[in-house]
């Protein structure tokens, strides 16, 4: 855990969050500030900073399993979802604890800004 972390502090429940899946080690939350009626951030309970980290850890299995929960919960939507990973500042990443955007529930522009 990283005591700095909004994340690592929800996964410790220090700090409250609408929970929609738990389990082996990955959670999904409600992003507090929602960008589409559905707007869920799923992340691993252990603390890695961005996703380049991740993967020069090699730990392409946990990146897999957070790419298969994230897209389960998106297909709960009907009408289609987008999965977003911002890294770094230019990339828009506010959040150093690493986590999937689950978006849905209207029609998403193409290009982001
Ligand atoms: P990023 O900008 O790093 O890609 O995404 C971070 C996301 O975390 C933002 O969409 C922001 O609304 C959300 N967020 C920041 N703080 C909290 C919090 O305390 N609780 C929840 N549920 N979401 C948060
Ligand atoms: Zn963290």
């Amino acid at each position: 855990m990283n005591k700095d972390c909004i994340f690592c502090k929800i996964v410790a429940g220090e700090i409250p969050a609408k929970m929609a899946h738990r389990a082996n080690g990955i959670m999904a939350i409600e992003d507090v500030n929602p960008q589409a009626p559905v707007h869920l951030l799923v992340f691993p309970e252990r603390h890695v900073a961005d996703i380049a980290e991740h993967t020069f850890k090699g730990s392409a299995d946990e990146i897999a399993c957070l790419m298969e929960i994230a897209a389960e919960l998106g297909a709960k939507n009907a009408g289609g979802f987008r999965l977003v990973v911002n890294t770094g500042p230019d990339g828009g990443q506010t959040v150093g604890h690493l986590h999937v955007h689950v978006l849905a529930g209207r029609p998403l522009m193409w290009p982001p800004g």
